[in-house]
């Protein structure tokens, strides 16, 4: 037998396999993405689109990417363009034009009438809290609306009149006549149009009834001939009803299923509650590098790749989970070792002089950019007598097992020499501002033959060749593992005042001052770093992607 790699499926994709092998749907394969435009996409989001358009791909299928905008109230454009931004830089593409629920208005007008002509539809005028009140509970069946047996005559009338403007929001609604006596609330006469005199982001003040959710994403799934509509889990009890006006109005026969949607640890992943961070300044806007949003994390200096690859270990399941935040981080580690250039970069300085080196002179010196791949070649790094280290890499009374500086200790420069600290100076306050030391020439890097060891090794800039930049270090946004769980809490009480750290003036090597927006590097012993639009002709900004720190492999490597 081969040793052949058994890949495993998961649940949707056994599913569209045997559909695709019984020839179902004429073989054809059409998923679709459905947001609707009232927020930016979130790393939730992207798991959607994964499962979606990977399923797809995978099956020789295609995806549409359709905007559910039936709710004019939260809905904008500039919603739409960051939508379609975000899954283009996912690397997902849905084949041309983008679809609108608003361009099906007409026929899912058409539907309804279709509804009331069967005797399966009628307008309501009783208020919320009368149909609150007639609705029952799980264990006790409805109370018909007095108005339930309306003609047919009467409530192709009154829709015609609430479509034509002649009623005020709320003075009724149009509901679907199902199952009074249901188990499934939903099925208990649910409302499936209703009166917003509000301007629509597409058709303007065209209409002012609008469908509700059950009687929009369903009938533009027939409408596309979607063959798998695939949602997350807490549209489960919405199936009978999806199916319901499948059956009553002979529409195509596309299929709901369910997955477990993404949940994050210290995330927050609600559209509606990172509206309410930006809205209230608790962030600096959608793309704030501490948001969960995948501009958020773009700008953070995520990749797709690294986006893609977590969602692919986050798996497919059919049950609720909660997926640790740090393997996130971890994704994105391991694809940028693979992928940036190393800098120096000290954040936090201290002077360091090199005795016996010569005052004004100085020494280029060749520096490998990525040890995990050659080809990404070398640049050459300044020396001189005067660097900066940072300064917790100095103790002057260090500990036996502190392998950085302090009085009679040697530590290696990176790329650099081996150096043996002499001396240090303090300022009038006691603090240490001055670092001494002796370097020696034979121990260079690459072609060292002093014969001297050293444990650790520090990263450094040459002071006079040093450019600055700005760098921005975050830390979670929220300081508890579930922000929402606690009933008598707002999440926003939970938010981590020390979320953001602004390090003005950090000293990096001169070759790092070409970088552009966008750009990222490892900076030794720091982290990793992408170079933040708010950067200028003068001033470089870097945001932390990330730490160096490997929590979640750690974890579980035992
Ligand atoms: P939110 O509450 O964040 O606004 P939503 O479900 O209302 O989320 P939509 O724009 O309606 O947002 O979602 C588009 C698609 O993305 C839906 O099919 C939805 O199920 C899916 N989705 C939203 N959040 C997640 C998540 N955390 N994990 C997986 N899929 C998600
Ligand atoms: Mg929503």
């Amino acid at each position: 037998m081969s040793e052949e790699k058994v890949e495993s499926k998961h649940f949707l994709e056994q599913l569209v396999e045997k559909d695709l092998s019984e020839g179902k749907n004429d073989g054809r394969l059409l998923t679709r993405f459905p947001p609707e435009p009232n927020g930016y996409l979130h790393i939730g989001h992207a798991k959607s689109i994964f499962v979606n358009f990977s399923l797809a791909q995978k099956y020789g299928g295609k995806t549409n990417l359709r905007f559910d905008d039936t709710n004019p109230v939260a809905e904008d454009v500039e919603y739409v363009d960051s939508i379609k931004k975000d899954i283009a830089w996912l690397g997902f593409d849905w084949g041309g034009q983008e679809l609108y629920a608003s361009d099906y208005f007409d026929q899912i007008y058409a539907f309804a009438v279709q509804l009331i002509k069967d005797g399966k539809a009628y307008v309501d005028p009783s208020t919320s809290e009368e149909m609150a009140a007639a609705k029952g509970n799980p264990s006790t069946p409805a109370t018909p609306s007095p108005y339930r047996d309306r003609t047919v005559e009467e409530n192709l009338d009154l829709f015609e009149r609430m479509k034509a403007g002649e009623f005020d929001n709320g003075a009724m609604v149009l509901r679907a006549k199902v199952d009074l006596t249901s188990p499934n609330m939903l099925m208990r006469d649910p409302i499936i149009y209703r009166i917003l005199k509000t301007h629509h982001h597409r058709t303007g003040d065209k209409w002012c009834i609008y469908p509700m959710y059950d009687f929009a994403h369903g009938q533009s799934d027939a409408i596309e001939n979607i063959t798998h509509s695939i949602c997350t889990l807490e549209f489960i009890h919405h199936r009978p009803l999806y199916n319901w006006f499948i059956e009553s109005l002979g529409i195509y026969p596309s299929k709901q299923y369910e997955f477990a949607r993404l949940n994050l640890n210290y995330t927050v992943m609600s559209k509606r509650k990172l509206r309410e961070l930006v809205e209230g300044n608790y962030v600096a806007g959608w793309d704030d590098p501490r948001m969960p949003t995948l501009s958020g994390l773009r700008r953070r200096g995520y990749t797709p790749e690294a986006i893609r690859n977590f969602i692919t270990r986050t798996g497919v399941a059919k049950r609720e989970n909660i997926i640790d935040v740090s393997l996130l981080e971890f994704s994105i580690r391991e694809d940028l070792n693979k992928k940036v250039a190393r800098a120096m970069v000290v954040l936090n300085p201290l002077k360091l002089t090199i005795t016996n080196y010569p005052a004004g002179e100085s020494l280029m010196l060749p520096s490998i950019n990525n040890p995990e791949d050659e080809s990404m070649g070398s640049r050459e790094i300044p020396f001189s007598n005067k660097l900066y280290i940072e300064k917790e890499d100095f103790m002057e009374d260090a500990p036996k097992k502190f392998f950085r500086l302090g009085p009679g200790k040697m530590v290696r420069l990176k790329n650099a020499f081996i150096i043996r600290c002499d001396d240090f100076v303090k300022d009038e306050t006691g603090e240490v501002i001055e670092v001494k030391c002796t370097y020696f020439p034979e121990s260079k890097s690459g072609s060292d033959n002093s014969g001297l060891k050293a444990k650790g090794v520090l990263h450094w800039v040459s002071a006079e060749h040093a450019k600055t930049c700005e760098v921005r270090i975050y830390d979670r946004l929220f300081t508890v593992e579930n922000p929402m769980g606690d009933e008598d809490k707002d999440f926003k009480e939970f938010i981590n005042p020390n979320s953001l750290q602004v390090i003005e003036t950090a000293f990096m090597e001169p070759a790092l001052a070409a970088a552009k927006v966008g750009d990222k590097f490892q900076f030794m012993r720091k982290g990793y770093f992408a170079v933040d639009p708010d950067s200028t002709e003068t001033k470089l900004v870097f945001n932390r992607t990330v730490s160096l720190k490997d929590g979640w492999a750690k974890k579980n490597k035992k």
